[in-house]
C-alpha cells in the first residue's frame, strides 16, 4: 500500500549513502537525497516531510518489508559501533595525554647547562630534535625520557644564564626550569663527581665592598638573598637520588659510589680557585658548591614563578689545583649531572604536577 519508502539511520560511518543507493535501486525505488548533518533520510517520490512524520512513517512501513529491516538494522549498528570506536579514541587519547605530553598541562621542561659538555649526554638522548635560535641563543626542543623538554646552553655567568632563561620563559613557557651542570665544591665531604641538589642559591658576588670587607646585597621584595627551589621538585630529587645510577667517585684511597646531597649552592662571576675564598664562602653563605649561572636562573624563575631547581655534580674543590681538577673531572662529572637529570625527567613524569 504505501509507497513511501523511508530509512531513517544514524550514520556516521563513510559509505552509507552510497548503500541506501544501492539498496533503492535494488527495490526498484528511486533515490531521492539526504538532509540533516548526523542523520540521513532517504525517501522516495514524496517531498522532505518533518523527522518526526518520517519516523513515525517509516516505523509503520518498515514491519512488512524484510530489506528495508536489515539495511536499517546494519546502518545502526555501524553507527553504534563507530561512535564507540570514536569513545575509545578520546578516552585513550586522553589518558595518554600527560604520558606524551611531559607536564601534565603540557608545558615542556627547561633543562639550561652553561658549556656544551653539560648538555652533551641530554643532547644525545633527545627525540624529536628541532632547533629555534633566539637573540643568538640555540633552543633544541623535543622529548627526552617521554617527557616533552628544552634544552639550550647559556655559556658562561650570570649574564648570559639571565639572558637564556629569560628567552626560554618568554619564548617556550616551561612549566618548570631545571640548570644541569658542574661546580667547584666548597663542603671538605664532596669529591669530583658527587651531587649537589641545590635547596637554595644565592649569588656571591653581589652586594657591597667596603674597607671592612664584602657584604651580601640586602635582600627586597624582587631580589631576595637566598631563592628557595621548591618543594615538589626536591622532593623529586630525592627519590632519583636512590635509583640513579652515576659513574663512580675517585678518591685516594680507591672508587666509591658517588654521594649525592641536599645543598646550598652559590653563584658568582669568577673561577673560584682559592682556599681562601674557598673559607670565606663557607663562612658567609654556608655553601656546599660554587658555580657562575645557577643563582641567576634561579632568580628570574623566581621573578616569573616558574619552579627552579640547580643540579650540580663536582668537577673541583675550588682550591689550588681546581683549574687542573675541572680540566681533568668535567667529563665525568658533566655526564654525572646530566644523567642525574634524565631520571629527574622519568621522576617528574610519574609524580603529579609541580607548584613554585
Ligand atoms: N673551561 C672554561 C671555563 C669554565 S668556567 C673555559 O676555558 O672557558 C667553570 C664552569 O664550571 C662554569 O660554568 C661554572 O659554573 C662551573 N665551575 C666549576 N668549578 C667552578 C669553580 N671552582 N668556580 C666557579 N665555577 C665553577
Amino acid at each position: 500500500m504505501a509507497t513511501d519508502r523511508i530509512c531513517i539511520g544514524l550514520t556516521y560511518s563513510l559509505g552509507t549513502e552510497s548503500k541506501a543507493k544501492t539498496v533503492f535501486r535494488n527495490s526498484g525505488e528511486k533515490y531521492i537525497g539526504q538532509k540533516n548533518a548526523g542523520q540521513k533520510h532517504y525517501r522516495q517520490k514524496n517531498k522532505w516531510q518533518k523527522n518526526r512524520w518520517q519516523k513515525n512513517r517509516w516505523q509503520k512501513n518498515v514491519g512488512g518489508k524484510i530489506g528495508w529491516q536489515e539495511y536499517i538494522g546494519r546502518e545502526n549498528r555501524r553507527g553504534n559501533m563507530t561512535r564507540l570506536f570514536q569513545i575509545v579514541i578520546v578516552v585513550l587519547a586522553v589518558a595518554w595525554w600527560p604520558l606524551c605530553a611531559g607536564s601534565s598541562d603540557g608545558r615542556p621542561t627547561g633543562i639550561l647547562t652553561a658549556l656544551p659538555e653539560e648538555m652533551q649526554v641530554l643532547s644525545q638522548h633527545l627525540k624529536d630534535k628541532r632547533m629555534r635560535t633566539f637573540l643568538g641563543v640555540t633552543f633544541q626542543t623535543g622529548k627526552l625520557e617521554g617527557r616533552k623538554v628544552v634544552l639550550a646552553t647559556s655559556g658562561i655567568g650570570k649574564i648570559n644564564a639571565a639572558k637564556t632563561a629569560a628567552l626560554l620563559l618568554d619564548r617556550f613557557n616551561p612549566g618548570e626550569v631545571i640548570f644541569s651542570g658542574v661546580a667547584g665544591g666548597l663542603n671538605p665531604d664532596l669529591a669530583p663527581g658527587d651531587i649537589v641538589i641545590g635547596t637554595r642559591t644565592a649569588q656571591h658576588d653581589f652586594g657591597k665592598l667596603t674597607e671592612r670587607g664584602f657584604e651580601p646585597q640586602t635582600p627586597t621584595a624582587e631580589t631576595p638573598l637566598f631563592i628557595e627551589a621548591p618543594g615538589e621538585l626536591l622532593r623529586a630529587a630525592d627519590r632519583v637520588a636512590a635509583r640513579v645510577k652515576l659513574a663512580p667517585v675517585l678518591t685516594t684511597h680507591g672508587t666509591r659510589t658517588p654521594r649525592v646531597i641536599r645543598g646550598v649552592i652559590i653563584t658568582g662571576d669568577v673561577f673560584v680557585a682559592s682556599p681562601t675564598k674557598v673559607a670565606e664562602l663557607r663562612e658567609t653563605f654556608k655553601a656546599d658548591a660554587v658555580e657562575m649561572e645557577g643563582a641567576a636562573v634561579a632568580l628570574v624563575c623566581w621573578q616569573q614563578r616558574v619552579p627552579c631547581m640547580v643540579i650540580r655534580s663536582i668537577s673541583d674543590k675550588a682550591d689550588v689545583g681546581a683549574w687542573e681538577d675541572f680540566e681533568r673531572f668535567i667529563k665525568m662529572a658533566a655526564d654525572n649531572s646530566a644523567r642525574f637529570t634524565l631520571e629527574l625527567l622519568r621522576v617528574l613524569t610519574e609524580q603529579p604536577k609541580v607548584t613554585p
